[in-house]
């Protein structure tokens, strides 16, 4: 047993634990929610071995703020791994969370008001437990920066291309929320998971927010980025300031999953259309792009720099405030 003090923190959790003589939740919640935590918390203990009021070692925990069951159970069992040379596993599983160990399932926690016997049960098989994130793109480049977030959730992270019989769906939507909802929510309908979808652009303030929804397509149908970029600075020439060529990128996500409302988080990058283009990296706008008042274009930012601070990075991090309250009313 170690004297060693435990730290977990996010925008929404924020967990600290050490080992003691017999286990002890503290917390600063009010009464309902903390007999929720300390149940769930002593729960997990005996089924994994720890007895409530044994002599003997056991972990001391502390919660200063909480949002995702999952994330508690990952700390705490992370803890008990070190600590005393386990191999606990936390997952998903439809709402649940599930504590294994090796071939063995030692802690299921129902949410609230229980779930339905043959949701839990559905394609229930050692391959298909534990939840995953669909993301709605064959992209590999998009999904890997949404892969990191996500299996830090506990989630596995799927793309289309591992369901390559699903239909396309067109982008018909007028708005940028109206297309990642209608991919999201198709997808999520047809699959029955939950899914990611996004949709993004660019907005030039002085062409009324142009080409917007139509950025992939501003040339026309067969557009390629060096025709949406001529496009761009011809529809732009008569405007001969910097200060007035204002533009953003903008990102819209959207989780949908079957019978639940969706979320939707939307972000700007803003900055200014250059007169000529500059840069070697990224895609489409990025070479006429000027990020802020750096005077830079995004082309000229390499894909780490770029990831940190772009449209989807700004949306990305919106999520990780909001997804953990989300997922948790999820029942
Ligand atoms: P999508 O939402 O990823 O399909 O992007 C639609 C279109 O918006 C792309 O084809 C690009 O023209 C433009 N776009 C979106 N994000 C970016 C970016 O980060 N850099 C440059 N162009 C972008």
């Amino acid at each position: 047993m170690t004297k060693k003090i435990y730290e977990y923190k996010d925008a929404e959790n924020w967990f600290i634990a050490s080992l003691g003589d017999y286990p002890y939740v503290t917390s600063f919640f009010d009464d309902t929610s903390f007999s929720r935590i300390s149940e769930m918390i002593y729960k997990v203990l005996e089924d994994t071995g720890y007895k409530r009021f044994d002599e003997g070692p056991s972990v001391q925990i502390h919660v200063v703020k909480m949002a995702s069951d999952y994330q508690l159970l990952s700390f705490l069992t992370d803890m008990i791994n070190q600590e005393f040379d386990r191999k606990l596993q936390v997952r998903r599983h439809q709402g649940t969370v599930l504590v294994t160990e090796g071939d063995q399932l030692l802690s299921v926690l129902l949410p609230a008001g229980g779930i339905q016997l043959a949701d839990f049960l559905r394609n229930f098989s050692e391959k298909t437990l534990g939840d995953t994130i669909l993301i709605a793109t064959k992209n590999e480049g998009k999904t890997k920066e949404f892969r990191s977030f996500f299996e830090k959730l506990g989630y596995q992270v799927e793309n289309l291309n591992n369901y390559p019989d699903l239909p396309d769906v067109a982008e018909t939507g007028m708005t940028f929320e109206e297309n990642a909802r209608l991919k999201a929510e198709t997808i999520a309908q047809l699959t029955r998971k939950m899914v990611l979808a996004d949709d993004s652009g660019l907005k030039v303030d002085k062409l009324g927010g142009l080409p917007g929804v139509w950025s992939a397509r501003f040339s026309g149908a067969d557009a390629t980025d060096e025709a949406n970029n001529a496009k761009l600075l011809h529809e732009l020439s008569m405007v001969f300031e910097q200060k007035d060529r204002t533009a953003q990128f903008h990102c819209c996500l959207v989780i949908a999953a079957p019978e639940r409302d969706s979320l939707v988080v939307e972000a700007d990058w803003e900055g200014y259309i250059a007169f000529e283009a500059k840069g070697e990296h990224g895609f489409g706008y990025d070479p006429l792009f000027i990020v802020g008042e750096t005077g830079k274009r995004s082309a000229e930012l390499t894909v780490e720099e770029k990831n940190k601070i772009s449209h989807r990075a700004k949306a990305l991090n919106k999520l990780l405030e909001v997804f953990p309250v989300w997922q948790a009313n999820e029942f």
